[in-house]
Protein backbone atom coordinates (compact mmCIF):
# COMPACT_ATOMS: atom_id res chain seq x y z
CA UNK A 1 0.00 0.00 0.00
CA UNK A 2 0.99 3.88 -0.88
CA UNK A 3 2.07 5.57 2.02
CA UNK A 4 -0.20 8.64 1.12
CA UNK A 5 -1.61 10.85 3.21
CA UNK A 6 -5.47 11.13 3.43
CA UNK A 7 -7.15 14.76 3.57
CA UNK A 8 -6.32 15.69 7.09
CA UNK A 9 -2.78 14.76 6.59
CA UNK A 10 -2.90 11.30 7.99
CA UNK A 11 -0.45 8.34 6.58
CA UNK A 12 -1.69 4.70 6.92
CA UNK A 13 1.83 3.60 8.71
CA UNK A 14 0.65 0.08 8.69
CA UNK A 15 2.76 -1.19 5.31
CA UNK A 16 -0.18 -4.04 4.86
CA UNK A 17 1.68 -5.00 1.28
CA UNK A 18 4.98 -5.65 3.04
CA UNK A 19 3.43 -7.90 5.48
CA UNK A 20 1.61 -9.97 3.28
CA UNK A 21 4.68 -10.50 1.11
CA UNK A 22 6.66 -11.34 4.55
CA UNK A 23 3.80 -13.71 5.57
CA UNK A 24 4.26 -15.58 2.22
CA UNK A 25 7.82 -16.47 3.20
CA UNK A 26 9.08 -20.70 3.52
CA UNK A 27 8.94 -22.56 6.78
CA UNK A 28 11.93 -20.80 9.41
CA UNK A 29 14.66 -23.10 9.82
CA UNK A 30 16.38 -23.96 13.62
CA UNK A 31 18.70 -21.17 12.96
CA UNK A 32 17.10 -18.59 11.93
CA UNK A 33 14.71 -19.09 14.70
CA UNK A 34 17.52 -19.15 17.15
CA UNK A 35 18.80 -15.95 16.01
CA UNK A 36 15.53 -14.75 16.56
CA UNK A 37 14.46 -15.72 19.96
CA UNK A 38 18.69 -14.90 21.01
CA UNK A 39 17.53 -11.09 20.13
CA UNK A 40 14.71 -11.61 22.27
CA UNK A 41 15.95 -13.12 25.43
CA UNK A 42 18.47 -9.75 25.14
CA UNK A 43 14.93 -7.90 25.61
CA UNK A 44 15.01 -6.29 22.20
CA UNK A 45 12.10 -5.54 20.21
CA UNK A 46 11.60 -7.13 17.14
CA UNK A 47 11.46 -5.83 13.56
CA UNK A 48 8.59 -7.11 11.62
CA UNK A 49 10.77 -9.73 9.42
CA UNK A 50 11.91 -10.90 12.53
CA UNK A 51 8.36 -11.46 13.55
CA UNK A 52 7.46 -13.45 10.72
CA UNK A 53 10.05 -15.66 11.07
CA UNK A 54 8.60 -16.55 14.30
CA UNK A 55 5.42 -16.84 12.44
CA UNK A 56 6.68 -19.17 10.21
CA UNK A 57 7.80 -21.94 12.66
CA UNK A 58 5.70 -24.89 11.75
CA UNK A 59 7.66 -28.00 12.97
CA UNK A 60 6.82 -29.19 16.19
CA UNK A 61 10.29 -29.40 17.42
CA UNK A 62 11.01 -25.50 17.09
CA UNK A 63 7.06 -24.63 17.88
CA UNK A 64 7.98 -25.97 21.74
CA UNK A 65 11.35 -24.31 21.25
CA UNK A 66 9.38 -20.93 20.74
CA UNK A 67 7.38 -21.65 23.23
CA UNK A 68 9.73 -22.01 26.06
CA UNK A 69 11.96 -18.90 25.06
CA UNK A 70 8.10 -16.71 25.46
CA UNK A 71 7.85 -18.57 28.63
CA UNK A 72 11.21 -17.77 29.66
CA UNK A 73 11.14 -14.59 28.69
CA UNK A 74 7.87 -13.57 30.45
CA UNK A 75 9.57 -14.72 33.72
CA UNK A 76 13.47 -13.29 33.47
CA UNK A 77 11.18 -10.28 32.69
CA UNK A 78 8.28 -10.10 34.15
CA UNK A 79 8.88 -12.21 37.25
CA UNK A 80 6.03 -14.46 38.68
CA UNK A 81 3.11 -11.27 39.25
CA UNK A 82 -0.24 -11.66 37.53
CA UNK A 83 -2.04 -7.96 37.50
CA UNK A 84 -5.67 -8.06 38.60
CA UNK A 85 -8.58 -5.97 37.20
CA UNK A 86 -12.59 -5.81 36.52
CA UNK A 87 -13.96 -4.60 33.36
CA UNK A 88 -16.98 -1.86 34.32
CA UNK A 89 -19.47 -1.79 31.26
CA UNK A 90 -21.38 1.69 31.89
CA UNK A 91 -23.38 2.76 28.30
CA UNK A 92 -23.78 0.53 25.36
CA UNK A 93 -25.75 2.68 23.48
CA UNK A 94 -23.81 2.89 20.00
CA UNK A 95 -24.24 4.62 16.44
CA UNK A 96 -21.63 2.87 14.79
CA UNK A 97 -22.36 -0.93 13.21
CA UNK A 98 -19.53 -3.63 14.00
CA UNK A 99 -20.35 -6.70 12.75
CA UNK A 100 -19.36 -8.80 15.30
CA UNK A 101 -20.31 -6.87 18.80
CA UNK A 102 -24.00 -7.24 20.62
CA UNK A 103 -24.29 -3.63 21.09
CA UNK A 104 -24.14 -2.55 17.14
CA UNK A 105 -26.67 0.68 16.27
CA UNK A 106 -28.70 -2.21 14.03
CA UNK A 107 -29.14 -5.05 16.85
CA UNK A 108 -33.05 -4.30 18.13
CA UNK A 109 -32.72 -7.04 20.33
CA UNK A 110 -30.33 -5.61 22.55
CA UNK A 111 -31.54 -3.71 25.83
CA UNK A 112 -29.73 -0.41 25.78
CA UNK A 113 -28.87 1.05 29.00
CA UNK A 114 -26.69 3.36 30.79
CA UNK A 115 -25.96 3.54 34.49
CA UNK A 116 -26.77 6.89 36.29
CA UNK A 117 -24.35 8.15 38.59
CA UNK A 118 -26.46 6.28 41.80
CA UNK A 119 -26.42 3.15 39.35
CA UNK A 120 -22.51 4.07 39.28
CA UNK A 121 -21.96 4.26 42.61
CA UNK A 122 -23.67 1.32 43.56
CA UNK A 123 -21.74 -1.06 41.40
CA UNK A 124 -18.45 0.66 42.25
CA UNK A 125 -19.17 -0.30 46.05
CA UNK A 126 -20.16 -3.78 45.20
CA UNK A 127 -16.62 -4.31 42.95
CA UNK A 128 -14.96 -2.83 46.08
CA UNK A 129 -16.89 -4.93 48.63
CA UNK A 130 -15.08 -8.35 46.47
CA UNK A 131 -11.49 -6.68 46.72
CA UNK A 132 -10.97 -4.71 43.45
CA UNK A 133 -8.84 -1.77 43.01
CA UNK A 134 -8.89 -1.58 39.14
CA UNK A 135 -11.13 -1.01 36.37
CA UNK A 136 -11.14 -1.15 33.08
CA UNK A 137 -14.22 0.97 32.19
CA UNK A 138 -16.36 0.88 28.77
CA UNK A 139 -18.81 1.49 26.98
CA UNK A 140 -20.41 2.24 23.23
CA UNK A 141 -20.01 5.00 20.92
CA UNK A 142 -22.44 7.56 21.46
CA UNK A 143 -23.50 11.52 21.25
CA UNK A 144 -23.75 10.80 25.12
CA UNK A 145 -20.66 9.61 25.67
CA UNK A 146 -18.77 12.63 25.30
CA UNK A 147 -15.16 13.19 27.08
CA UNK A 148 -17.31 15.45 29.51
CA UNK A 149 -19.25 12.67 30.75
CA UNK A 150 -16.81 9.89 30.83
CA UNK A 151 -14.43 12.28 33.00
CA UNK A 152 -17.52 12.40 34.94
CA UNK A 153 -18.00 9.24 35.53
CA UNK A 154 -13.91 8.42 36.46
CA UNK A 155 -14.31 11.07 39.01
CA UNK A 156 -17.75 9.27 40.37
CA UNK A 157 -16.10 5.89 40.47
CA UNK A 158 -12.76 7.34 42.39
CA UNK A 159 -14.70 9.44 44.77
CA UNK A 160 -17.11 5.99 45.94
CA UNK A 161 -15.03 4.68 49.43
CA UNK A 162 -15.27 1.55 51.18
CA UNK A 163 -13.91 0.55 54.80
CA UNK A 164 -10.89 -0.40 52.97
CA UNK A 165 -10.47 2.71 50.72
CA UNK A 166 -11.54 2.85 46.80
CA UNK A 167 -10.33 2.21 43.22
CA UNK A 168 -7.10 3.68 42.63
CA UNK A 169 -6.99 2.69 39.31
CA UNK A 170 -9.64 3.31 36.19
CA UNK A 171 -8.32 2.04 32.68
CA UNK A 172 -10.49 3.02 29.88
CA UNK A 173 -11.56 1.19 26.94
CA UNK A 174 -14.12 3.77 24.71
CA UNK A 175 -13.73 4.95 21.24
CA UNK A 176 -11.67 7.13 20.33
CA UNK A 177 -11.67 10.82 21.40
CA UNK A 178 -9.91 14.31 19.99
CA UNK A 179 -6.65 15.58 21.78
CA UNK A 180 -8.71 18.24 23.82
CA UNK A 181 -11.25 15.29 25.08
CA UNK A 182 -7.78 13.06 25.53
CA UNK A 183 -6.41 16.24 27.90
CA UNK A 184 -9.87 15.38 30.41
CA UNK A 185 -9.40 12.26 30.62
CA UNK A 186 -5.54 12.72 31.87
CA UNK A 187 -7.31 15.59 33.94
CA UNK A 188 -9.55 13.38 35.47
CA UNK A 189 -7.03 10.56 36.50
CA UNK A 190 -7.33 7.70 34.05
CA UNK A 191 -4.62 4.97 33.94
CA UNK A 192 -3.97 3.38 30.61
CA UNK A 193 -6.23 4.47 27.77
CA UNK A 194 -6.69 1.41 25.16
CA UNK A 195 -8.61 0.96 21.97
CA UNK A 196 -8.33 -1.94 19.33
CA UNK A 197 -7.98 -1.24 16.19
CA UNK A 198 -9.83 -4.78 15.81
CA UNK A 199 -8.22 -5.26 11.85
CA UNK A 200 -5.47 -3.81 10.50
CA UNK A 201 -6.51 -4.91 7.02
CA UNK A 202 -7.88 -2.52 5.34
CA UNK A 203 -10.68 -4.40 3.23
CA UNK A 204 -11.89 -6.42 6.42
CA UNK A 205 -12.23 -3.14 8.10
CA UNK A 206 -14.07 -1.45 5.80
CA UNK A 207 -16.39 -4.61 5.68
CA UNK A 208 -16.81 -5.04 9.23
CA UNK A 209 -17.56 -1.25 10.18
CA UNK A 210 -19.83 0.00 7.46
CA UNK A 211 -21.65 2.80 9.52
CA UNK A 212 -20.75 5.61 12.09
CA UNK A 213 -17.42 6.96 12.58
CA UNK A 214 -15.73 3.41 13.70
CA UNK A 215 -15.92 3.30 9.56
CA UNK A 216 -13.19 5.95 9.48
CA UNK A 217 -9.93 3.47 9.54
CA UNK A 218 -7.40 6.23 10.45
CA UNK A 219 -9.19 8.18 12.96
CA UNK A 220 -9.15 5.14 15.07
CA UNK A 221 -5.67 3.86 13.63
CA UNK A 222 -4.47 7.72 15.01
CA UNK A 223 -6.60 7.20 18.54
CA UNK A 224 -3.47 6.47 20.30
CA UNK A 225 -1.24 9.22 18.88
CA UNK A 226 -4.30 11.91 19.96
CA UNK A 227 -4.08 10.21 23.24
CA UNK A 228 -0.26 11.12 23.50
CA UNK A 229 -0.53 14.41 22.70
CA UNK A 230 -3.48 14.81 25.02
CA UNK A 231 -0.90 13.72 28.07
CA UNK A 232 -2.27 10.16 28.20
CA UNK A 233 1.44 8.50 28.41
CA UNK A 234 -0.27 5.10 28.84
CA UNK A 235 -1.84 3.65 25.67
CA UNK A 236 -3.08 0.07 24.52
CA UNK A 237 -3.21 -1.58 21.55
CA UNK A 238 -5.17 -4.17 20.56
CA UNK A 239 -6.73 -6.22 17.29
CA UNK A 240 -10.39 -8.42 17.47
CA UNK A 241 -8.66 -11.82 16.33
CA UNK A 242 -11.58 -13.88 13.71
CA UNK A 243 -11.67 -11.29 11.93
CA UNK A 244 -8.75 -11.79 8.92
CA UNK A 245 -5.01 -13.82 8.67
CA UNK A 246 -4.42 -13.62 12.79
CA UNK A 247 -0.61 -13.51 11.43
CA UNK A 248 -1.58 -10.02 9.35
CA UNK A 249 -3.44 -8.93 12.71
CA UNK A 250 0.13 -9.89 15.19
CA UNK A 251 1.66 -7.96 12.25
CA UNK A 252 -0.40 -5.35 12.28
CA UNK A 253 -0.01 -5.13 16.07
CA UNK A 254 3.73 -4.77 15.87
CA UNK A 255 4.03 -2.28 12.89
CA UNK A 256 1.65 -0.05 15.33
CA UNK A 257 4.19 -0.15 18.62
CA UNK A 258 6.98 0.71 15.72
CA UNK A 259 5.10 3.66 15.11
CA UNK A 260 4.36 4.67 18.41
CA UNK A 261 7.98 4.33 19.29
CA UNK A 262 9.25 6.02 16.33
CA UNK A 263 6.78 8.93 16.71
CA UNK A 264 6.86 9.24 20.81
CA UNK A 265 9.89 7.46 22.23
CA UNK A 266 7.45 5.11 24.16
CA UNK A 267 5.94 1.66 22.60
CA UNK A 268 2.37 0.32 23.96
CA UNK A 269 1.65 -0.03 27.62
CA UNK A 270 -0.32 -2.94 26.47
CA UNK A 271 -1.32 -5.52 24.22
CA UNK A 272 -5.11 -6.96 23.76
CA UNK A 273 -5.85 -9.69 21.92
CA UNK A 274 -9.30 -10.73 22.39
CA UNK A 275 -10.82 -13.18 20.04
CA UNK A 276 -14.32 -12.94 18.64
CA UNK A 277 -16.73 -14.69 21.13
CA UNK A 278 -21.07 -15.30 20.32
CA UNK A 279 -22.73 -12.47 20.48
CA UNK A 280 -26.53 -11.38 20.22
CA UNK A 281 -28.23 -11.09 16.57
CA UNK A 282 -24.31 -11.79 15.17
CA UNK A 283 -23.37 -13.40 12.18
CA UNK A 284 -20.17 -13.80 11.57
CA UNK A 285 -18.51 -15.83 8.57
CA UNK A 286 -16.36 -18.46 10.71
CA UNK A 287 -12.84 -18.72 8.13
CA UNK A 288 -10.61 -16.59 10.22
CA UNK A 289 -11.28 -17.78 13.39
CA UNK A 290 -8.45 -18.49 15.37
CA UNK A 291 -7.88 -21.94 16.84
CA UNK A 292 -6.75 -22.22 20.50
CA UNK A 293 -3.45 -23.85 19.36
CA UNK A 294 -2.74 -20.79 17.17
CA UNK A 295 -3.72 -18.52 19.62
CA UNK A 296 -1.09 -20.11 22.02
CA UNK A 297 1.27 -19.04 19.17
CA UNK A 298 -0.09 -16.11 18.92
CA UNK A 299 0.50 -14.73 22.70
CA UNK A 300 4.07 -16.60 22.41
CA UNK A 301 4.68 -14.50 19.63
CA UNK A 302 3.48 -11.46 20.78
CA UNK A 303 5.71 -11.77 23.93
CA UNK A 304 8.69 -12.55 22.30
CA UNK A 305 8.17 -9.75 19.81
CA UNK A 306 7.78 -6.94 21.96
CA UNK A 307 9.22 -7.66 25.28
CA UNK A 308 8.63 -4.56 27.03
CA UNK A 309 4.88 -4.56 26.65
CA UNK A 310 2.44 -5.78 28.99
CA UNK A 311 -0.57 -8.33 27.50
CA UNK A 312 -3.65 -8.70 28.84
CA UNK A 313 -5.38 -11.79 28.50
CA UNK A 314 -9.81 -11.27 29.17
CA UNK A 315 -12.61 -13.36 30.32
CA UNK A 316 -13.55 -13.75 27.35
CA UNK A 317 -11.15 -17.42 27.28
CA UNK A 318 -12.31 -20.13 29.49
CA UNK A 319 -10.57 -20.61 32.89
CA UNK A 320 -9.07 -23.74 31.93
CA UNK A 321 -7.36 -22.20 29.16
CA UNK A 322 -6.48 -19.00 30.96
CA UNK A 323 -4.93 -20.95 32.95
CA UNK A 324 -2.81 -22.90 30.33
CA UNK A 325 -2.29 -19.42 28.33
CA UNK A 326 -0.82 -16.97 31.27
CA UNK A 327 2.54 -18.56 31.43
CA UNK A 328 3.27 -17.74 27.78
CA UNK A 329 3.55 -14.10 28.62
CA UNK A 330 0.35 -12.75 30.09
CA UNK A 331 0.42 -10.28 32.30
CA UNK A 332 -2.41 -8.97 33.21
CA UNK A 333 -5.96 -10.27 33.44
CA UNK A 334 -9.61 -9.69 34.73
CA UNK A 335 -11.26 -11.63 37.63
CA UNK A 336 -14.37 -11.74 38.82
CA UNK A 337 -15.75 -10.77 35.61
CA UNK A 338 -19.73 -9.50 34.64
CA UNK A 339 -19.96 -7.24 31.47
CA UNK A 340 -23.80 -6.77 31.71
CA UNK A 341 -24.74 -3.24 32.64
CA UNK A 342 -25.51 -3.08 36.04
CA UNK A 343 -24.10 -6.91 36.47
CA UNK A 344 -22.54 -6.76 39.29
CA UNK A 345 -25.17 -5.84 41.82
CA UNK A 346 -27.09 -8.89 39.87
CA UNK A 347 -26.64 -12.27 42.26
CA UNK A 348 -27.29 -14.42 39.26
CA UNK A 349 -24.47 -15.47 36.82
CA UNK A 350 -26.43 -16.50 33.68
CA UNK A 351 -25.18 -14.57 31.06
CA UNK A 352 -27.84 -12.67 28.96
CA UNK A 353 -26.98 -12.12 25.51
CA UNK A 354 -29.16 -9.14 24.78
CA UNK A 355 -27.94 -7.11 27.31
CA UNK A 356 -24.31 -7.77 27.10
CA UNK A 357 -21.63 -7.36 24.34
CA UNK A 358 -21.01 -10.87 24.10
CA UNK A 359 -20.51 -14.17 25.59
CA UNK A 360 -17.87 -14.98 28.18
CA UNK A 361 -15.98 -17.75 29.05
CA UNK A 362 -14.57 -16.97 32.65
CA UNK A 363 -17.40 -16.53 34.67
CA UNK A 364 -15.33 -17.94 38.43
CA UNK A 365 -15.34 -15.21 41.35
CA UNK A 366 -12.11 -12.62 41.66
CA UNK A 367 -11.79 -15.25 45.02
CA UNK A 368 -12.08 -18.41 42.53
CA UNK A 369 -8.93 -16.48 40.19
CA UNK A 370 -6.84 -15.66 42.57
CA UNK A 371 -6.82 -18.99 44.21
CA UNK A 372 -5.97 -20.28 40.59
CA UNK A 373 -3.24 -17.73 40.19
CA UNK A 374 -1.68 -18.90 43.88
CA UNK A 375 -1.80 -22.51 42.53
CA UNK A 376 0.16 -21.89 39.54
CA UNK A 377 2.74 -20.18 42.32
CA UNK A 378 1.70 -16.49 40.63
CA UNK A 379 1.37 -13.81 42.46
CA UNK A 380 -1.86 -11.76 42.59
CA UNK A 381 -0.83 -8.49 41.98
CA UNK A 382 -3.81 -5.26 42.28
CA UNK A 383 -0.47 -3.05 42.38
CA UNK A 384 -1.59 0.66 41.01
CA UNK A 385 2.28 2.24 42.36
CA UNK A 386 3.85 3.52 39.21
CA UNK A 387 0.96 5.38 38.15
CA UNK A 388 0.50 6.98 41.10
CA UNK A 389 3.75 7.88 41.89
CA UNK A 390 4.40 9.49 38.58
CA UNK A 391 6.43 6.52 37.24
CA UNK A 392 4.06 6.13 34.00
CA UNK A 393 5.51 3.95 31.16
CA UNK A 394 6.07 1.48 34.17
CA UNK A 395 6.34 -1.89 31.82
CA UNK A 396 8.76 0.14 30.14
CA UNK A 397 10.86 0.69 33.35
CA UNK A 398 10.18 -2.87 34.58
CA UNK A 399 12.09 -4.22 31.63
CA UNK A 400 14.46 -1.90 31.25
CA UNK A 401 15.67 -1.26 34.78
CA UNK A 402 17.78 -3.58 36.41
CA UNK A 403 16.29 -4.80 39.54
CA UNK A 404 12.92 -2.59 39.18
CA UNK A 405 10.66 -5.89 39.81
CA UNK A 406 12.57 -6.66 43.27
CA UNK A 407 12.68 -3.30 43.88
CA UNK A 408 8.93 -2.07 42.95
CA UNK A 409 6.78 -4.77 41.85
CA UNK A 410 7.25 -7.88 43.72
CA UNK A 411 7.27 -5.56 47.09
CA UNK A 412 3.78 -3.84 45.87
CA UNK A 413 2.60 -6.85 44.58
CA UNK A 414 3.04 -8.49 48.15
CA UNK A 415 1.67 -5.73 49.78
CA UNK A 416 -1.92 -5.65 48.07
CA UNK A 417 -2.13 -9.47 48.15
CA UNK A 418 -0.98 -9.13 52.18
CA UNK A 419 -4.37 -6.41 51.92
CA UNK A 420 -6.52 -8.83 49.74
CA UNK A 421 -6.27 -11.62 51.94
CA UNK A 422 -6.44 -9.68 55.19
CA UNK A 423 -9.80 -7.55 53.83
CA UNK A 424 -11.40 -10.13 51.46
CA UNK A 425 -10.47 -13.69 50.78
CA UNK A 426 -12.03 -16.72 51.39
CA UNK A 427 -10.60 -19.05 54.08
CA UNK A 428 -8.67 -21.30 51.79
CA UNK A 429 -7.10 -18.68 49.56
CA UNK A 430 -5.69 -17.06 52.74
CA UNK A 431 -4.20 -19.98 53.66
CA UNK A 432 -3.08 -20.36 50.17
CA UNK A 433 -2.01 -16.80 50.01
CA UNK A 434 0.15 -16.80 53.55
CA UNK A 435 1.86 -19.44 51.97
CA UNK A 436 3.09 -17.93 49.09
CA UNK A 437 3.93 -14.65 50.47
CA UNK A 438 5.96 -16.01 53.16
CA UNK A 439 7.73 -18.11 49.97
CA UNK A 440 8.26 -15.07 47.74
CA UNK A 441 9.76 -12.78 51.02
CA UNK A 442 12.11 -15.39 51.60
CA UNK A 443 13.05 -15.39 47.85
CA UNK A 444 14.53 -11.56 48.06
CA UNK A 445 17.56 -10.23 49.07
CA UNK A 446 18.23 -9.46 52.89
CA UNK A 447 18.41 -5.49 51.86
CA UNK A 448 16.92 -2.21 52.61
CA UNK A 449 14.26 -2.91 50.43
CA UNK A 450 13.12 -6.52 51.97
CA UNK A 451 12.98 -4.88 55.53
CA UNK A 452 11.05 -1.78 54.61
CA UNK A 453 8.50 -4.26 53.17
CA UNK A 454 8.43 -6.66 56.13
CA UNK A 455 7.85 -3.34 58.74
CA UNK A 456 4.94 -1.86 55.89
CA UNK A 457 3.65 -5.58 55.82
CA UNK A 458 3.21 -5.32 59.55
CA UNK A 459 1.50 -2.07 59.71
CA UNK A 460 -0.99 -3.55 56.93
CA UNK A 461 -1.54 -6.47 59.36
CA UNK A 462 -1.82 -3.61 61.66
CA UNK A 463 -4.83 -1.70 60.20
CA UNK A 464 -2.97 0.46 57.45
CA UNK A 465 -3.85 0.31 53.86
CA UNK A 466 -2.56 1.72 50.49
CA UNK A 467 1.74 1.56 51.33
CA UNK A 468 3.20 1.23 48.56
CA UNK A 469 7.07 1.71 47.11
N1 LIG B 1 -17.13 0.64 21.83
C1 LIG B 1 -15.77 1.09 21.89
C2 LIG B 1 -15.02 0.71 20.66
O1 LIG B 1 -15.53 -0.06 19.89
O2 LIG B 1 -13.91 1.21 20.52
C3 LIG B 1 -15.12 0.54 23.12
C4 LIG B 1 -14.64 -0.86 23.08
S1 LIG B 1 -15.79 -2.17 23.25
C5 LIG B 1 -16.59 -1.77 24.73
C6 LIG B 1 -14.60 -3.41 23.68
C7 LIG B 1 -14.07 -4.30 22.60
O3 LIG B 1 -14.81 -5.51 22.61
C8 LIG B 1 -14.13 -3.89 21.15
O4 LIG B 1 -13.11 -3.00 20.81
C9 LIG B 1 -13.99 -5.22 20.43
O5 LIG B 1 -12.66 -5.52 20.13
C10 LIG B 1 -14.48 -6.23 21.45
N2 LIG B 1 -15.65 -6.99 20.97
C11 LIG B 1 -16.72 -6.53 20.35
N3 LIG B 1 -17.55 -7.55 20.01
C12 LIG B 1 -16.96 -8.69 20.44
C13 LIG B 1 -17.29 -10.08 20.37
N4 LIG B 1 -18.40 -10.53 19.79
N5 LIG B 1 -16.44 -10.97 20.94
C14 LIG B 1 -15.32 -10.55 21.55
N6 LIG B 1 -14.94 -9.26 21.62
C15 LIG B 1 -15.74 -8.32 21.07
FE1 LIG C 1 -20.24 -0.03 19.26
FE2 LIG C 1 -17.79 -0.69 20.15
FE3 LIG C 1 -19.67 -2.55 19.70
FE4 LIG C 1 -18.59 -1.32 17.67
S1 LIG C 1 -17.48 -2.63 19.15
S2 LIG C 1 -20.79 -1.69 17.92
S3 LIG C 1 -18.28 0.70 18.49
S4 LIG C 1 -19.72 -0.97 21.25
Amino acid sequence: MLLRPNSDGLIDFIPAARIQELLRRPPADASELRDVLAKSMNKERLSLEEMATLLAVTSPDLLDEMFAAARALKRTVYGNRIVLFAPLYIGNKCVNACKYCGFRCDNDKVVRRTLTDDELRAEVAVLLSRGHKRLVIDYGEHPDYDADTIAHAVQVIYSVKSEHGGIRRVNINCAPLDVEGYRKMRAAGIGTYQIFQETYHRPTYKAMHPAGNKADFLWRLYGQDRAMEGGCDDVGLGALFGLYDWRFEAMGLLAHAIHLEERFHVGPHTFSFPRIKDASNRALDPRYALSDEDFKRLIAILRLSVPYTGMVLTAREPAKLRHELIEFGCSQIDGGTRIEIGGYQKSEQEQDLDKEQFRIGDTRSLDEVIDDLLDMGAIPSCCTACYRKGRTGEHFMEFAIPGFIKRFCTPNALLTLKEYLLDYASPQVKAKGNQVLANELSKLPDDETKQQLISRLAAIESGQRDLLF
